[in-house]
C-alpha cells in the first residue's frame, strides 16, 4: 500500500502508535499484533503479567520467492521488537504444516525458550517442518517445554456417539495471570476431512488448531488456515464443511468472540456463513499479503469472503487485512485499492494492532499498527 501510505502519512504524522488513553496502564492490557508477514500468519500476543504467546510464524515471502526481503520486516525482527528483553515464551501454537504458518519457527525455537508448544503433530519432510519438529523434540527431552501434540490423542470413537479422547480434550484451557487459552479444536489425522477434499493443502488447512484468547469477557479466536466452503449447488448452501462445519456443529460458545482472526487468509473457500454467524464477530483481520509475481497468486482475501462478514452484520471499517491496497487481480477483495493496476503490497507496513482492556465494559480497540492509515479514510463510495 505505498502509495497509500505516503499520502496518508502527511496526515496522520503525528497520530500516536496506541489506542490514545492515558488513563489505561498498557501492561494491563492484552494486546496482540497480527504482523504484516506477507502471504502468511504470524500473531504475537502478550498478556498482563509478562506472559507472551506466538500463533505460527510463516513467511515474509518465501524462500525462493524473488520479491527482494527487507531483513527489518522478517519476522525475526518484528519478533525481536516485540519481546524486548524477554527471552521467553510461554506458549507457542502451530496450527497446522504448512511453510507460510511455520518456515520461521526453526529460528525462533533456537533463539527463545519456549515453555509450552500445541500442535498437529503431522511432521513433513521439508526443513521447516523438520528442523521445528527435532527443536522441539530435544527441549522436551531437556525437560524445558511441554509438548501437547495433538497426535497423543486417539481420534477413533468407541462408540459412535461418544467422543473420542482428542474432541474430550477440546475445550482445555490454559491460563495466563488472567488471560485464558482455549482449545477449540485441531487435528492430526490428515484423512479426517477425505470425503470432502483430494487436494492435500486443503486437508493440511482442515487440521488447522484453533484457540481463543479470553481476557476480561472480551474474546479472539484464532482460526489458522480453517475452511469451511458452501457448496454453492448444495440446497442447504448456508451449511458449511470440515473444519468449521464441525465447530459449528460441536463447539457451541467456544466460539463466539469479539474479534476474528478469520481463517485461511480470509479465501473464498473459508468463512462459510453458518460459521460468521455462529462466531458473530465484532472485528475481522485478514492475514494476507501478495504471493510472489511470476506464479499464479492466491488473491486473499477473497471478496466475497469479505462480502459474507460484511452481509452477517461486520461494520467494514472492522475489517482489517494485512495487505491493504494490494492488488493481485480478482477475485481479491478490493477494498483499498487504488487503481486498476496491479499492485504489489510489501510486507512490514500494515500490521494490524487488538488491544483488550481491564474495564470488562470496553470494547476491543483494533488499528493498524502504524496508525498512518485511518480506515475512516476509506471510500465513502465502497459497496461491494
Ligand atoms: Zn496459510
Ligand atoms: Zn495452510
Amino acid at each position: 500500500m505505498r502509495k497509500v501510505t505516503l499520502f496518508l502519512l502527511l496526515l496522520f504524522a503525528l497520530s500516536v502508535n496506541s489506542f490514545g488513553d492515558n488513563s489505561v496502564n498498557y501492561d494491563d492490557c492484552v494486546h496482540v499484533r497480527v504482523l504484516d508477514c506477507g502471504q502468511g500468519l504470524c500473531c504475537l500476543v502478550k498478556m498482563p503479567g509478562d506472559y507472551y504467546m506466538v500463533y505460527d510464524a510463516g513467511t515474509c515471502g518465501f524462500e525462493e520467492d524473488d520479491q527482494g526481503h527487507d531483513g527489518n520486516h522478517e519476522i525475526r525482527t518484528q519478533l525481536a521488537d516485540w519481546m524486548g528483553d524477554e527471552t521467553e515464551i510461554d506458549l507457542l501454537v502451530i496450527s497446522h504444516a504448512h511453510q507460510d504458518h511455520m518456515n520461521r519457527l526453526p529460528e525462533i525455537l533456537g533463539n527463545y525458550s519456549v515453555k509450552r508448544v500445541i500442535r498437529t503433530g503431522v511432521v513433513r519432510s521439508v526443513w521447516w517442518s523438520s528442523n521445528t519438529n527435532e527443536a522441539i523434540n530435544a527441549m522436551e527431552t531437556a525437560g524445558t517445554l511441554e509438548d501437547i501434540n495433538l497426535a497423543d490423542f486417539s481420534d477413533i470413537r468407541d462408540n459412535p456417539d461418544e467422543p473420542s479422547d482428542l474432541e474430550n480434550y477440546f475445550g482445555q484451557e490454559f491460563t495466563y495471570g488472567d488471560s485464558t487459552i482455549t482449545l477449540v479444536c485441531g487435528w492430526n489425522d490428515m484423512s479426517k476431512f477425505s470425503d470432502v477434499y483430494t487436494s492435500s493443502g486443503d486437508l493440511y488447512n482442515s487440521t488447522s488448531i484453533v484457540i481463543r484468547l479470553d481476557y476480561h469477557d472480551r474474546s479472539i479466536l484464532f482460526a489458522g488456515d480453517t475452511n469451511g466452503y458452501e457448496e454453492p449447488d448444495d440446497p442447504d448452501a448456508l451449511d458449511c464443511i470440515t473444519s468449521e462445519k464441525y465447530m459449528y456443529k460441536n463447539s457451541g460458545g467456544l466460539i463466539g468472540c469479539d474479534v476474528l482472526i478469520a481463517g485461511h487468509h480470509g479465501s473464498g473457500g473459508s468463512s462459510s456463513r453458518n460459521f460468521i454467524d455462529a462466531v458473530s464477530p465484532k472485528y475481522v483481520v485478514f492475514s494476507a499479503g501478495h504471493y510472489g509475481i511470476a506464479r499464479s497468486n492466491y488473491h486473499h482475501p477473497n471478496w466475497q469472503a469479505a462480502r459474507r462478514f460484511y452481509e452477517s452484520g461486520v461494520d467494514i471499517n472492522n475489517i482489517f487485512r494485512t495487505d491493504f491496497g494490494d492488488n493481485e487481480g480478482s477475485p481479491e477483495w478490493f477494498y483499498g485499492r487504488i487503481s486498476d493496476e496491479i499492485e504489489v503490497d510489501p510486507p512490514g507496513d500494515d500490521g494490524v494492532d487488538i488491544w483488550l482492556f481491564p474495564d470488562r465494559e470496553r470494547d476491543p480497540y483494533v488499528c493498524w499498527e502504524r496508525n498512518d492509515i485511518d480506515p475512516h479514510l476509506r471510500p465513502d463510495d465502497f459497496e461491494f
